[in-house]
C-alpha cells in the first residue's frame, strides 16, 4: 500500500471549479473539504453548489466535508466615478462616511462601516487593498478621515480597509453573516468559518444561531485580527477549529509577525484538542503558473511540520488557471513532508491525567501505536471524539473512523491523519464485530495478512462509550464462538 496522506486539502470553490467535471478531477487529484466563499454569491447559488458538490462526492467514492465561510465584517471603501484613481505619494486623500456611494474621485471616496470615523486618530496608518495602499491620517473631523498617502498606486472600488495594529469596533456578525448562518443550516454545512471574531462571544453567539437555524456544523474561528490573537486562548476554547487566516492577519499585524504566530496558534490548538486550517496564499503563485515556487512549497512543507489539520487553497482553485495541478502540487509536497521522522513522535500530553474513559482509551491506543508496529488504527465511533484526541498525537499510523453516521463521517474530513469509513455496525457480538471491522480495512487495502490492528470500540452504541481497546493480528483472529 502507498502511503496515504494525513493533511487536508481544504479548496475554495469559485467560477474556476463548479463544473462536474471539474470538481471529479479535484477529487481524483485529492481534495478533502470544499469551502464556499459567502462572500460572494447568493444563498441559492450555495446550496446548489453544496448539492452538486455532495452528488460527485459520491459519484467519486470520496468522502467530502463542506466548510461555509462567512463574509464578516470587512471593512470597504465605497465606488469611484470612474472605477479608480491612483494615489501619488505625499498627496492628501479623504475618506468620507456622508460621500455618496458611487462619487469618489481623486480627493475622496465613501466608507460603508460609518463607524470608522469614530475608531480611527491622527497618526494612525490605514492599510487598503491588503496593504498594498497605505495612508497616514492626518486628522478626524465629522465624517471625514483625511490621510496622506504613504504608499501610492491604483485604488479602485470596495476595496478593503485594515488599521495597522487591529482596534477597528465592527461586531463580527453582520445582519448579513445572520441570514447566511441560516443558509449554512440549510446545506447541512459541516464547519461554519466565523471572520475577524474579536473574542469568545462572537464564537458564541455564531453556535447560538447556528443551533436556532437546526444546524449542526462545527465552528471554526479564523484568526484575522490583532484582537483575536491577544484572546487566542479563550477563542481556541470556545471554537472546534482554528484558521490561521493570514491574508488579513498580517496586514494588521504586519506580514513578518504571521510565522511565529502561526507556530505558536497550531501547537496550542492541537495541545487542546482543536482542528487547525493553515490559509491564504500557500500556492499563490498557481493562480497563473503550472508550478509552484520553492518559498511555496517551503510554506506548504512548513506547515506540514508545524502540525496543521489542513492546508487552505483560495484563489489558486477559486479562480486560478491550475486548480488541479495545485491540489496535485499539495498533495505531493505534504506527502513527503509528512516522513519527516521528527513529526512522527509524540510527547503531547505524555504527563496528563485523563479524566475521560473514551479519552483514555484514545491516548492508550496512540501510545501502542507509536512503540509497536502498528499497520492501521481502526476506531469505530459515533461522534468522531475518540479519532479527534487520537489526532492530536503525532503519528505516522492512518487513524479510520469507521461510523454509522454520515455526519461524523464528513466531520472527521478535516482531521489530520483520520479517513471515514461508512460502516453500519452490525449487531452483534464482538468478535464478529472485530472480524467485519478486519473485513471492511482489508477489502480497501489498507491492511492484509500478518499486520496488527488497533481496534477501539464501545459496548453501547452512543458517543463517549468508547472504553474497549484491542490488538488484533490479521489472519489470526480468534473465531466468535472461542469468545464473547
Ligand atoms: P478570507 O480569509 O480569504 O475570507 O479573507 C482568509 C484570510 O484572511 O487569510
Ligand atoms: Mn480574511
Amino acid at each position: 500500500m502507498t502511503a496515504i496522506r494525513r493533511t487536508k486539502i481544504l479548496a475554495t470553490l469559485g467560477p474556476a471549479t463548479q463544473s462536474p467535471a471539474v470538481l471529479d478531477a479535484m477529487f481524483e487529484a485529492g481534495m478533502n473539504v470544499v469551502r464556499l466563499n459567502f462572500s460572494h454569491g447568493d444563498p441559492s447559488a450555495h446550496i446548489g453548489l453544496a448539492n452538486l458538490v455532495r452528488e460527485r462526492a459520491k459519484v467519486c467514492n470520496k468522502p467530502v466535508g463542506i466548510l461555509a465561510d462567512l463574509q464578516g465584517p470587512k471593512i470597504r471603501i465605497a465606488r469611484f466615478k470612474d472605477d479608480k484613481v491612483n494615489l501619488t505619494e505625499s498627496d492628501y486623500f479623504t475618506l468620507d462616511a456622508n460621500l455618496d456611494t458611487n462619487a469618489g474621485d481623486q480627493q475622496q471616496v465613501g466608507i460603508d462601516y460609518k463607524a470608522l470615523p469614530e475608531d480611527v486618530a491622527a497618526g494612525d496608518t490605514l492599510l487598503l487593498d491588503d496593504g498594498r495602499i497605505v495612508l497616514m491620517v492626518d486628522k478626524v473631523e465629522g465624517s471625514r478621515i483625511t490621510t496622506q498617502v504613504v504608499f501610492g498606486g491604483e485604488l479602485s472600488n470596495n476595496k478593503g480597509i485594515n488599521r495597522q495594529g487591529g482596534g477597528l469596533s465592527a461586531a463580527a456578525l453582520t445582519d448579513k453573516d445572520k441570514q447566511d448562518i441560516i443558509t449554512a443550516a440549510k446545506m447541512e454545512a459541516d464547519y461554519l468559518a466565523v471572520s475577524f471574531p474579536r473574542s469568545a462571544d462572537d464564537i458564541h453567539e455564531a453556535r447560538r444561531l447556528l443551533q436556532e437555524a437546526g444546524g449542526h456544523a462545527a465552528i471554526v474561528a479564523k484568526i484575522e485580527r490583532a484582537e483575536a490573537v491577544d484572546a487566542i486562548e479563550e477563542i481556541i476554547t470556545a471554537a472546534d477549529a482554528i484558521m490561521v487566516a493570514r491574508g488579513d492577519l498580517g496586514v494588521e499585524m504586519g506580514d513578518a509577525a504571521l510565522p511565529p504566530i502561526q507556530k505558536r496558534i497550531i501547537s496550542m490548538a492541537r495541545r487542546m484538542n482543536r482542528i487547525t486550517i493553515t490559509a491564504t496564499q500557500m500556492m499563490e503563485s498557481m493562480i497563473h503558473n503550472p508550478i509552484p515556487t520553492r518559498a511555496e512549497v517551503f510554506d506548504v512543507a512548513n506547515a506540514v511540520l508545524d502540525g496543521t489539520d489542513a492546508v487552505m487553497l483560495s484563489g489558486e482553485t477559486a479562480v486560478g488557471k491550475n486548480p488541479i495541478k495545485t491540489i496535485a502540487a499539495v498533495h505531493r509536497i505534504c506527502l513527503q513532508a509528512e516522513q519527516e521522522r521528527e513529526i512522527r513522535v509524540s510527547r503531547h500530553r505524555i504527563d496528563s491525567h485523563f479524566e475521560l474513559m473514551d479519552e483514555a482509551i484514545a491516548m492508550g491506543a496512540m501510545y501502542l501505536a507509536n512503540h509497536l508496529n502498528v499497520k492501521a488504527i481502526a476506531a469505530l465511533t459515533e461522534s468522531g471524539a475518540t479519532t479527534l484526541w487520537m489526532s492530536r498525537i503525532s503519528s505516522g499510523i492512518p487513524i479510520f473512523a469507521m461510523t454509522p453516521h454520515t455526519h461524523t463521517a464528513r466531520r472527521v474530513t478535516l482531521y489530520r491523519g483520520v479517513y471515514p469509513i461508512l460502516f453500519p455496525r452490525p449487531h452483534d457480538d464482538h468478535a464478529t464485530l472485530n472480524r467485519a471491522m478486519i473485513d471492511e480495512l482489508e477489502r480497501r487495502g489498507v491492511v492484509s495478512k500478518g499486520d496488527i490492528v488497533i481496534i477501539t470500540k464501545g459496548d453501547l452504541e452512543v458517543a463517549g462509550s468508547t472504553n474497549a481497546l484491542k490488538l488484533v493480528q490479521v489472519g489470526s483472529m480468534i473465531e466468535p464462538q472461542q469468545i464473547n
